[in-house]
């Protein structure tokens, strides 16, 4: 309960942003994340924050994983003010649900594969104390992502889709992305009696995160589409589609699971990458 209460306060602190996994979902990844960390890793943590600099490149006097994990939006959200596709697709990746295939990568800008790449340069100690640094910011938001349904699946109709979500006060002016991202996680963060635990053993293959995301992709398609009234794979559904209160409960026990799952893996990922 004290972990619970614990998260809640540092949610407060951090302003919420629209179109991504918010920042207090962001952030409750690292909370979870942050007591399971080893003495090791949580010194190297407190080194390359030290330093640490905002999105305009000063320094942002943050210490906490808590306070740098929506870093990676705050950058994108900054770099689009002049090219209007920067960062893109970096925080996604766009497998389709009924399919095992996986959606492309670019040059390796998907989460999975950044997940992967940046993890490589924090577990460098060759590699300069900034790109570290930048890397330990990425990996924690990526991970965050990676757990998000939406960020893992999309089908026909995409993550734009418009929905009427019950108990919504505005409603037709949701996207079923926006709604994941928004509402239904503030809605699971909102009284979340979490019973702290030891650290989980994790199994860290070369491509976990890829499999993590295949995990996710297939919680994709249970839990966020396949409820959705009329639902069939390949199937363009008509807008907008009605989320009900049986659909928002559910979202609520998926969305503490995937955070949970986020936070025991993050801290796997940094006790591994930095001994
Ligand atoms: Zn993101």
């Amino acid at each position: 309960m004290r972990a619970a209460r614990v998260i809640s306060c540092l949610l407060l602190l951090l302003p919420l942003s629209a179109g991504a996994w918010n920042a207090a979902g962001h952030a409750a990844v690292a909370a979870i994340a942050t007591p399971l960390l080893t003495p090791q890793a949580a010194a190297q943590v407190r080194q390359l924050l030290a330093d640490d600099l905002d999105r305009h490149g000063r320094p942002s006097r943050r210490t906490q994983l808590v306070e740098i994990a929506s870093w990676a939006d705050e950058i994108r959200d900054e770099a689009v003010k002049t090219d209007p596709a920067a960062f893109r697709g970096w925080h996604v990746r766009r497998n389709p649900v009924c399919s095992e295939a996986l959606g492309a990568c670019p040059d390796g800008h998907c989460v999975d594969q950044l997940l992967i790449s940046q993890t490589a340069i924090l577990a460098d100690r060759t590699q300069s104390p900034r790109a570290r640094n930048e890397a330990l910011k990425w990996v924690v938001h990526l991970l965050g992502d990676l757990h998000m349904p939406l960020h893992a699946g999309v089908n026909s109709n995409g993550g734009n889709a418009r929905v009427e979500l019950a108990g919504y006060a505005r409603p037709g002016r949701l996207s079923l992305h926006e709604a994941w991202d928004g509402p239904l996680l503030d809605a699971a963060l909102a009284g979340w009696e979490r019973v702290p635990g030891a650290a989980a053993p994790v199994p860290l293959t070369p491509d976990a995160p890829t499999q993590w995301m295949r995990e996710t992709r297939a919680l994709a398609l249970e839990a966020v589409y396949r409820p959705l009234p009329g639902f069939a794979c390949e199937a363009r559904l008509a807008e907008p589609i009605r989320l009900d209160q049986a659909y928002r409960e559910a979202s609520v026990a998926v969305i503490r699971q995937q955070l949970e799952r986020a936070g025991q893996r993050l801290a796997a990922v940094l006790n591994q990458s930095l001994r």
